[in-house]
């Protein structure tokens, strides 16, 4: 499956914390829907959904062909 990693900022330690990410559609669908998209810090065993600004980069890495 073809999935999209995203860095989300932690609100426990304040680190960007790489995710796994979502399979595109999946990431495309939650963005359109305004729906949250989550986000875990493996540090502090943190569960958060991602804030707006983080959404937009989201939908900009997505605009971007992926890169080879
Ligand atoms: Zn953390």
């Amino acid at each position: 499956m073809d999935t999209v990693p995203f860095y989300a900022e932690c609100p426990n330690c304040g680190s960007e914390r790489v995710q796994p990410g979502l399979p595109r559609d999946e990431l495309l669908q939650l963005l359109e829907a305004g729906a949250e998209i989550p986000a875990y810090c493996s540090s502090c065993d943190e569960h958060w959904t991602v804030s707006t600004e983080e959404r937009v980069d989201i939908a900009r890495s997505l605009a971007r062909p992926k890169p080879k």
